[in-house]
């Protein structure tokens, strides 16, 4: 069965009769008058949709328990959304903790991962009651033992491992291969297992924690993942006699960005990932744990666009034709950072017979500042409202203020209302932190 990660744009998105693009409902063009550009879109029904595609995908396996990867996007808004469709949290960061604390999300749902957590935020997640905080490295055992003896708390953990997995994405987004920054080695589990039973008394052992990259294509290497953890499970068990009952296995589905990405369906991911846990439930004789995962691309990035307008463009002579808006790496770094593609529509032209290769440059001072290269599309002129797709992921919550430009505002559509869940920064905003120290002043 198809799901909604497999499709280019919104489930919502068609032209209509004024013959603009709408989203949602909403004529993206008169969003863009409403609200200003560049401006974050989310499509409501289509994060529902992935939500639903999720739960119905992994119903065969009781004790699933889904958790959104936060650090894909996180606001209140989105946070309490998800929350409303069943999901807890993945988060990694007294910001990301703090967002989700304040959206009113149950605590308990969340768990609280990274390589390198600070006192501060570790005693922010005891303190607010995280329900699991994935250990990642000897050095933070100690440190989570420290805080929460100090506090007289047990702390709830996972010990996150490194599988030694392989996959096929881009090296900055591979997380699961051996010399990994994350993670426990598969050698190194005995030792922190041996620590936490015998020295770290405030912290409770109850899972393993893997997480194998982003943007996957591959249906195998859950497969092969599912196999490590339960064998590791079914090993610790016989060696120490500790029943771990949480395997956890991260998050990584991709995305279709282009017509060329053909990411699997939540649906396909499912059944292998069921399939392979059922049988080596038997084959290592362990009972059956609780699975969770922690979809982040695959739950948001179809449901975003950005809208831009128009502004100067350029043709080199004998060369390319570069077409400006008013975003770029600030608000979506993903093409410089990592060469990612997108697709994008005029929004208030229809799709025309007579089509131009051009080439959209953001207005950041930077010359790898291209949000797409060499894309086709209807002339496009000074004033017109360009839709880039499948920016819902790792766009707003890798924006940056570079150039000192104000972060965009973001909207979420849906049944032909449009709410604002993120208001544009403002110049007071962008100054609201700096202070010149008296000693400037007194001249
Ligand atoms: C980033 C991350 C995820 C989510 O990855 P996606 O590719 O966005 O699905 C899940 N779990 C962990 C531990 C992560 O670091």
């Amino acid at each position: 069965m198809d799901s909604t990660n497999q499709l280019l744009k919104p489930v919502t998105a068609k032209i209509n009769d004024a013959g603009n693009l709408e989203i949602g409902g909403c004529d993206v063009v008169a969003l863009a008058e409403k609200y200003e550009t560049p401006l974050y879109v989310l499509d409501e029904q289509t994060i529902r949709g992935v939500c639903r595609d999720y739960k119905e995908a992994f119903k065969a396996y009781p004790k699933i328990n889904m958790m959104f990867a936060s650090k894909a996007l996180c606001t209140m808004a989105t946070s309490k959304l998800l929350f409303d469709e069943g999901f807890g949290f993945d988060v990694v960061s007294s910001g990301e903790i703090y967002t989700v604390y304040k959206a009113g999300i149950d605590m308990s749902s969340v768990l609280f991962n990274g390589n390198n957590k600070s006192f501060d935020e570790l005693t922010l997640a005891v303190e607010f009651g995280v329900g699991r905080i994935s250990v990642d490295n000897f050095f933070e055992l100690s440190l989570l033992n420290e805080i929460a003896s100090s506090r007289h708390k047990i702390v709830d953990i996972l010990l996150r491992i490194t599988p030694g997995i392989e996959c096929h994405t881009h090296e900055y987004i591979q997380t699961g291969h051996l010399d990994s920054k994350f993670g426990f080695d598969l050698t190194q589990i005995d030792e922190a297992v041996e620590l936490i039973l015998n020295e770290y008394k405030n912290l409770k052992l109850h899972g393993l924690h893997a997480h194998i990259g982003s943007q996957i294509f591959e249906t195998s290497v859950y497969g092969d993942e599912i196999e490590i953890l339960v064998k590791e499970v079914a090993r610790i068990d016989e060696k120490f006699g500790l029943k771990l009952d949480e395997i956890n296995v991260g998050g990584g589905l991709g995305v279709k960005y282009t017509e060329d990405d053909c990411p699997p369906s939540v649906y396909a991911i499912a059944d292998i990932i069921i399939k392979r846990l059922t049988s080596c439930i038997k084959k290592y004789n362990i009972d059956a744990p609780s699975l969770f995962i922690e979809p982040g691309r695959s739950i948001i990035s179809t449901a975003g666009v950005t809208l831009y307008t128009v502004g100067s463009s350029k043709q080199v002579p004998k060369g390319k034709k570069y077409i400006a808006v008013d975003g770029g790496m600030a608000d979506n770094p993903r093409p410089s950072m990592y060469r990612a593609k997108y697709i994008a529509q005029i929004a208030n032209k229809k799709e025309v017979s007579s089509l131009n290769t051009v080439t959209i440059a953001g207005r950041f001072c930077e010359s790898g500042d291209i949000l797409i290269k060499d894309i086709s599309l209807p002339e496009p002129e000074e004033g017109d409202i360009l839709c880039v797709f499948n920016t819902g992921a790792y766009n707003y919550s890798m924006a940056s203020n570079y150039n000192r430009v104000p972060k965009a505002a973001m909207v979420l559509v849906n049944n032909s209302q449009s709410d604002m869940i993120v208001k544009r920064e403002t110049l007071e905003d962008l100054i609201s932190h700096d202070v010149i120290p008296d000693r400037l002043k007194e001249k």
